[in-house]
């Protein structure tokens, strides 16, 4: 091809997420038998009741154009969700609906980052930060959080990360990949230090708040912040939390001028996010909340087991997560005892020879590890570590004989 592409968008790679599943779908098409643990969805189906207000919504014709930032009653589903759940308080002018909380924090970023700012991320990060600031002309800066400190960042390293140029910092929690969540404690420390930086851009992505056990009341950024509401912009969706991954319905509650920025940067890419799902997302929202219950007590069930079973394999390290449906276990000494050269190297020998489709860790910015996918049923998850030991048992084997 003689046509050249734009520099940004050689700068960025695919998601190594979506790329793990198409993979495992691909064999599982050609007939290989393969349990796919990596995708980042629910197995539930959509709760029927809301399933049922999408197929109304169609009958009913609310099937045209709404307003490129939402319906008036979703927004107002969402006002009270912030509120009930939150303690936060939003007009309509600060709320935002998009299609997938993964085009919120596009907008976002386009919407506050220029060429030469950083973006500070702390590590393990879901896989689209970095990428989505490098879009932006941005600097992703990543701040890891390692294994010994459970996964999250100290206010120290924060203070030590931030300079002049910094302008946005995206805390995930509870967080894609680990399951860590932060506690009030935790995000007070953080924000004392963000306090300090007046011009540093707060997104708080809250995704995985319903798929919640840790031992103190999960606390939203914002509201352990208060002082930081005018640039705390606080990131949801219906995705996980009601299973709703396909209606493609994320959101947001923030400071008005950048919520109006970022609806203009929608506005002029894709406009409102479908009017059906909207409906959808209404009715989740504003509904019965046992269905949210109901599925984070599997979740529960299923990190139980897979934490201690991940345990018991030989050269695994799995911490316990406080939520979401992910499992990321430290596989370094199992890379080294089998002479695997990276986490791809081990997550290829996985899928290839125990059939089992996993992320490497180096996706999310931690190398040596990978992540598991636990929204699938426990026959499954069971089938899956047992293949998993012994594949690995197998190349043991294979090395010491
Ligand atoms: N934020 C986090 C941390 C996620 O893991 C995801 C999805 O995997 C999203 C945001 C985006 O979700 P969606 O676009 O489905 O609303």
């Amino acid at each position: 091809m003689t046509v050249s592409l734009s520099k940004r968008v050689q700068k960025v790679k695919p998601s190594p997420t979506l790329a793990m599943t198409a993979r495992a779908a691909k064999l599982k098409a050609e007939g290989k038998d393969i349990i796919g643990l990596a995708a980042g969805e629910p197995d539930f189906d959509t709760p029927a009741h809301i399933a049922d207000s999408g197929v109304e919504a169609i009958r009913k014709g609310i099937t045209r154009y709404t307003a490129v930032d939402g319906t008036a009653e979703l927004k107002d589903a969402i006002i009270a969700k912030f509120k009930r759940d939150n303690g936060l308080t939003f007009e309509r002018n600060q709320i935002l609906v998009s299609s997938g909380a993964k085009q919120t924090c596009f907008n976002l970023c386009a919407a506050v980052l220029d060429p030469g700012d950083e973006c500070l991320i702390p590590a393990p990060y879901w896989v689209s930060y970095p990428d989505m600031a490098l879009l932006a002309d941005a600097t992703p800066v990543i701040i890891n959080g390692g294994a010994e400190q459970g996964y999250k960042i100290t206010a120290a390293q924060l203070a030590a990360a931030i300079t002049p140029r910094s302008k946005l910092f995206i805390l995930n929690s509870p967080s894609n990949p680990t399951g860590a969540a932060y506690t009030a404690a935790e995000l007070r420390a953080l924000g004392a230090v963000l306090a300090q930086h007046p011009q540093v851009v707060i997104a708080a992505d809250e995704m995985y708040e319903h798929i919640y056990w840790g031992p103190e009341p999960l606390m939203s950024f914002a509201q352990a912040n208060q002082h930081l509401f005018d640039r705390t912009v606080t990131i949801n969706g219906v995705s996980k939390a009601y299973a709703m991954t396909g209606w493609r319905i994320g959101y947001c509650g923030g400071p008005k001028e950048i919520v109006a920025a970022m609806s203009t940067v929608q506005g002029q890419s894709t406009s409102n996010a479908s009017s059906i799902s909207q409906r959808a997302a209404t009715v989740a929202l504003n509904g019965d909340q046992t269905c949210v219950a109901e599925m984070n007590k599997a979740f529960k069930e299923r990190h139980d087991f897979v934490v201690a079973a991940l345990n018991a394999i030989p050269g695994i390290k799995c911490l316990r997560g406080a939520g979401t449906f992910y499992a990321f276990a430290d596989v370094s000494q199992a890379m080294r005892a089998l002479g695997m050269k990276d986490d791809n190297a081990f997550a290829e020998y996985l899928l290839t020879e125990a059939g089992v489709a996993v992320v490497p860790g180096s996706g999310f910015g931690a190398p040596a590890h990978m992540r598991i996918s636990f929204a699938c049923s426990m026959k499954t998850l069971q089938d899956a570590v047992g293949r998993i030991e012994r594949a690995l048992r197998a190349a043991e084997a294979r090395r010491t004989a």
